[in-house]
């Protein structure tokens, strides 16, 4: 089998100065797909599938604090320090904040082999913002995946998940563990739970979900981009049952795909 196809998203992780060790290949027509979802539903997982698919860079706002969270304090600016005291809280980090991170990285955006926008946006405000910045760049949505899952399965997935230090890759204690106790399969990297997924977060979470992201459904649907995927089975099969709906989607909506 081939290897696994890992951008190390280095201008989206660490900003723009940073540049991709391995660009995606700009192709004809880019996948350009958000995709929506409440924490725990697969979504980060799904992406990285995805990415493996469809070449589409895996883009998550998440990984992003996150990132900034392991840099030494006194390099952060007062608003990332502000950014990653509501995210250990599981909270939502304020759109200013989020804005500037996303619109200072723009350049992912425009990237010729397309993206997975995972995370993002997460209010309307936020989406509002993205809609225009694409209109003024002429990058067209694909379409905006709505993954749904029961409630009770998404606290299960979000208590059992463990994370990768290094690659990100997603683990999961009963449903997908890893061959060898806290290692990673594909990189032997650490893997350790994140502080949001701890059971105090996940319901300040879900709330934050319900109040703010949750509307983002209706938007999309009143914009004709809105593809709703059960997000029931094992990843692979969840991430097989995307990319059929995409292709019939595709068929379906040419002109603005
Ligand atoms: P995620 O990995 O997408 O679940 O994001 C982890 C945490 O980062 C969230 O619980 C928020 O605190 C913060 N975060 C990530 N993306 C956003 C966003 N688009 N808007 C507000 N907060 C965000």
């Amino acid at each position: 089998m081939a290897d696994p196809v890992k951008n190390d998203r280095a201008a989206w992780i660490q900003g723009p100065s940073a540049r991709c060790e391995t660009p995606p290949e700009a192709i004809a027509n880019p996948w350009r797909l958000i995709l929506l979802g409440a924490p725990g539903v697969g979504k980060g997982t799904q992406a990285d599938l995805l990415h493996q698919r469809l070449r589409a860079c895996h883009l998550s706002t998440g990984d992003v604090f996150r990132a900034a969270g392991k840099q030494n304090e006194c390099d952060l600016s007062p608003a990332m320090k502000a950014a990653l005291d509501y995210m250990r809280r599981g909270a939502l980090v304020p759109d200013a904040t989020v804005w500037d991170m996303v619109r200072e990285r723009t350049g992912c955006l425009r990237c010729g082999g397309g993206f997975l926008l995972d995370g993002f946006p997460r209010t309307l405000a936020q989406a509002e913002s993205l809609k225009q910045l694409m209109e003024t760049e002429n990058l067209p949505l694909t379409a905006v995946i709505n993954y749904e899952l029961p409630v009770n399965e998404i606290v299960a997935r979000l208590s059992g998940r463990r994370t990768c230090e290094k690659c990100k890759a997603e683990f999961h204690l009963v449903e997908r563990p890893p061959k060898k106790e806290g290692v990673c399969d594909r990189c032997s990297g650490r893997l350790y739970q994140r502080e949001d997924d701890r059971p105090e977060s996940i319901k300040v979470r879900l709330e934050a979900y319900d109040r703010s992201t949750a509307p983002l459904i209706s938007f999309y649907r009143e914009l004709g981009l809105l593809l709703s995927i059960e997000a029931t089975g094992s990843p692979e099969s969840i991430c097989e049952r995307t990319l059929a709906a995409l292709t019939a989607w595709r068929a379906l909506t040419p002109a603005s795909a």
